[in-house]
């Protein structure tokens, strides 16, 4: 049922040279950013330093130590059989109240404290704004060590898209492409050093879940999403428990933060009106933004899970033997 996962190199696609797609999109070996963690090499010329760093022994190091993730390139959960939850965030756009890089570096911080691995899905766009080195250069020093400070802490990073387009199943194959293509150029920018990233998330969930109708408009689009999305080599990582989904834990106006974590963590530890769909279980894949979580209650997401037995891990850790 499952495969290991090995990042096929894919096609030339659409004007870009099948190099140049190599260096850009998924496919690149994560091998030498985790060869020394001490000393994370940093370029302005991230194509350059790719090229230069990508050894043999390092690809191949990469492929042995890889992840194994379904067959199918589609998570909505992990394995039953294991006390293991995923929490995943997305987006990190920042807000007059929140802003994105505080959230991460208070994140890290919970991963160091509680032992605790995120999968973080940022917008393309949203990094574009954190590295800007010319107009705020030390804003930019920040995100890239925060950033960097994230992988070398083993947390992982996926795509959540450039531009968040929440149609983008449908949209032509061209277009999810580059979408892909730009937020992976934008994470290389902002590392100084390529990454690889398997997992992708859809904006908004578009096409994101199956359904058991071929002739549906929902089928169809997600069909198309999923085909684009294997072909360049990526897993589409949905979710079972959302932190402010219609399922009695939309954002209220008016609410203090306070109460709109109590309400996500009512949910996701009690199930909502006798409703235990979104309830945790083994495997769970949780949704957290960081404008619908705060910090506080993240922590307080980690401890209870804890104190019921599960281990928070990465999305492939979920896969793991
Ligand atoms: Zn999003």
């Amino acid at each position: 049922m499952y495969t290991t996962l090995r990042p096929e190199a894919p096609t030339a696609v659409d004007g870009m040279s099948r190099r140049r797609f190599l260096i850009g999109a998924a496919g690149f070996t994560v091998g030498s950013l985790f060869a020394d963690r001490s000393v994370l090499p940093v370029s302005a010329d991230p194509v350059t330093t790719a090229r230069a760093t990508e050894p043999a022994d390092t690809l191949a190091h990469e492929l042995q130590a890889a992840p194994v993730l379904p067959s199918s390139h589609f998570i909505r959960t992990g394995p039953s059989n294991r006390q293991r939850v995923a929490i995943t965030v997305d987006d990190f756009s920042s807000f007059p109240h929140i802003d994105a890089l505080d959230y991460l570096e208070g994140l890290l911080a919970l991963g160091k404290e509680y032992r605790t691995h995120f999968t973080l899905f940022p917008i393309g766009q949203e990094l574009d704004r954190q590295y800007d080195p010319r107009n705020h250069p030390k804003r930019a020093r920040r995100a890239r060590s925060l950033w960097r400070a994230a992988i070398t802490d083993g947390h992982v990073i996926g795509n959540h898209t450039w531009s968040h387009d929440e149609q983008i199943a449908t949209r032509h194959r061209a277009r999810i492409r580059r979408e892909l293509y730009d937020q992976h150029q934008s994470l290389t920018r902002l590392l100084g050093q390529p990454y690889t990233e398997h997992l992708f998330r859809p904006p908004g969930g578009s096409g994101g879940f199956p359904n058991d109708d071929p002739t549906s408009t929902n089928e169809i689009q997600y069909k198309h999403l999923m085909s684009v999305v294997k072909d360049l080599g990526y897993w589409s990582t949905m979710w079972s428990t959302d932190s402010n989904d219609a399922h009695g834990n939309m954002v209220i106006p008016g609410d203090t933060v306070a109460e709109e974590d109590q309400r996500f963590l009512h949910k996701i530890f009690h199930g909502v009106n006798g409703n235990t769909y979104e309830k945790v279980h083994n495997g769970s894949i949780i949704l957290v933004h960081p404008n619908t979580l705060s910090l506080n209650g993240m922590e307080k997401l980690i401890t209870g899970l804890h104190d019921r037995g599960y281990r928070c891990v990465t999305v492939p850790r979920l896969f793991a033997k």
